[in-house]
């Protein structure tokens, strides 16, 4: 097992950064490091109308214990401060023994609607009566994920008024084992849908999975003592009663439940891209449950009690480690090795993990000195960059903006033009 800590890791140029993963992981790392991972052919034959390669930068949260386990998560965002906060969150974490995670067997719901019913109750009865036959039908258009121990497992019937018309929906409940399922679903339920007709007599409109996985949910909690939490000069007591505060904030406010959330999907997002899963699907799902009980809620809550700070989060994770852009993208395997090659439901109780610390971090800053400090600073950099600067200067021009106290483009380009015609040592003063 490789160790999740990595202290000064940030401060390494990214060859170093690469030498030091390389002493944890086991096999090449190739692909990482070099421009072009996704080659143009792949590329074309993963999407229509491909006219090139969009790309995005691949970090790796740090200090993770999961279960135990230290854990290295890799993290594909657009957005600085993502990857700080949420391997300052996991180092807090450690100190109460890090997280503990739990997630469903990966069962999904594909669903076949059915209209023109006479009599839709004696629809449902004859559909359930026929359960045996449904499922076979299913199976034996996937016979290899019956023998892998998946597949159509059961089905449910609920009746639905749609439009002044009840229609029948029957859910084929599947176990999708290693791969996130959508593909294998819709052809189950395209290829039932005859055999539904037969025995309802009635007419089937779409037939197609649900991303609302909510008999697929991961969970993740923890236990962080007061004394890990103090800092801006705050008591641990007082950072630890600021994120239970903003917790009940969420719960009382659908606006803040909503950005709460975000804040917690700014971690789940960028593994599902690392591990080339579908984050639309992911999203989707997650905010349907986050829905669920007839108002928008918060994602995860916080409480205090015995000298502690707690947290816990639920969500529907839908991610595979086979199928989709899994194999399609050759950086997604070697990403995978820097996880330890988790299986599709220990990814899910990770990326839970994850969510929960991403939204820790959040909620740390905003129940003290608010968010913008620590991200403005971050976000200097790539202000630099917007504005020109390149290798050296880019940490030169970041710095002088973080001392001036405006992180802004026009201020950049300014101390940018200073260096150039100057030199560096006159912009830092
Ligand atoms: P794939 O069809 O790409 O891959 C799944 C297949 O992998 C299985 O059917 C199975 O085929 C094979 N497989 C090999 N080993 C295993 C294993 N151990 N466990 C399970 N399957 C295995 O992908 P999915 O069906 O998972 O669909 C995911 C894709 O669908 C994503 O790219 C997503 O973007 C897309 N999608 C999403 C939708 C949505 O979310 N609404 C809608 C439509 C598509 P076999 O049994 O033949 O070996």
């Amino acid at each position: 097992m490789s160790s999740s800590r990595l202290p000064g890791f940030y401060k390494l140029k990214m060859a170093e950064r690469l030498r030091r993963l390389a002493e944890q992981i086991e096999g090449d790392l190739d692909g990482l490091g070099v421009m072009g991972s996704l080659p143009l052919a792949n590329a074309d034959a993963m999407i229509e109308n491909a006219i090139g390669v969009l790309g995005l930068p691949v970090g790796l949260g740090l200090n993770f214990q999961i279960n135990g386990e230290d854990v290295l998560i890799p993290m594909a965002v657009e957005e600085p401060s993502v990857i700080a906060a949420v391997s300052l969150a996991a180092k807090i974490a450690r100190d109460g023994g890090g997280f503990r995670v739990e997630a469903d067997e990966p069962r999904m719901i594909g669903q076949v609607q059915i209209t023109e019913l006479s009599n839709p109750e004696l629809a449902r009865t004859q559909l359930l009566h026929e359960k045996d036959a449904l499922l076979a039908e299913a199976n034996a258009l996937h016979p290899q994920m019956k023998a892998r121990g998946g597949g159509a497992k059961d089905i449910e019937v609920r009746l639905l008024q749609v439009g002044g018309e009840t229609h029948a929906i029957l859910h084929l409940i599947v176990n999708t084992q290693e791969a996130m399922g959508a593909n294998l679903i819709n052809t189950m339920c395209e290829g039932v849908a005859p055999l539904v007709e037969r025995i309802t007599g009635g007419r089937v409109r779409l037939r197609i999975l649900s991303n609302l996985a909510d008999l697929r949910l991961a969970r993740a909690s923890c236990r962080i003592p007061f004394e890990a939490l103090s800092d801006f000069g705050f008591s641990g007591a007082e950072v630890a009663h600021g994120i239970a505060e903003a917790s009940l904030f969420a719960d009382a406010d659908p606006y803040r439940a909503c950005t709460h959330n975000k804040g917690v999907m700014n971690g789940v997002d960028a593994v599902a891209l690392a591990t080339g899963n579908d984050w639309r699907a992911i999203e989707a799902g997650a905010h349907a449950f986050a829905a669920r009980n007839g108002r928008y809620e918060p994602l995860t809550r916080w409480w205090v009690q015995d000298g502690a700070l707690h947290g816990s989060i639920e969500l529907p994770i839908q991610v595979g480690t086979v199928g989709g852009a899994v194999k399609a993208n050759p950086l997604i395997p070697v990403l995978l090795r820097t996880m330890g090659n988790p299986g599709a439901q220990r990814l899910a109780g990770i990326m839970a993990a994850v969510g929960l610390a991403q939204n820790m971090a959040a909620l740390r800053a905003l129940g003290t000195v608010g968010i913008q400090k620590g991200h403005m600073a971050l976000h200097a950099r790539n202000i630099a960059v917007s504005a020109g600067a390149k290798d050296g200067a880019v940490e030169v021009v970041a710095r002088a903006l973080i001392a001036a106290g405006e992180i802004k483009l026009h201020r950049a380009q300014e101390i940018l033009a200073k260096m150039i015609a100057h030199g560096p040592s006159a912009e830092v003063q």
